[in-house]
């Protein structure tokens, strides 16, 4: 029964241990704290399905396609994807 008890212990701690570091992994990939390595906070990008080109959400342009929605650099991209999958239909 002591050996559970201990066993018991010893998994807490290391489960605390394992948590403080995945905070610490998460901090630092979100750029929270100050002292982080990267200057910049990491921003969520999605690919133009057109050209490429990594865009922003907030500031890219926004087609739903079905459930998922599609993001582009330029009017431009989204009127060619939309050509590519009228011509496609
Ligand atoms: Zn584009």
């Amino acid at each position: 029964m002591a050996r559970f008890i201990l066993l018991l212990i010893l998994v807490i701690i290391v489960g605390r241990a394992f948590w403080r570091l995945v905070d610490g992994v998460v901090e630092g990939a979100t750029g929270r704290r100050p002292s982080g390595r990267t200057p910049q906070p990491s921003v969520h990008m999605v690919r133009d399905p057109v050209c490429g080109t990594f865009v922003v959400p907030e500031r890219a342009i926004m087609l739903a396609n079905g459930r998922d929605q599609l993001y582009f650099c330029s009017a431009g991209c989204r009127d060619r994807y939309q050509a590519r999958r009228a011509s496609l239909a």
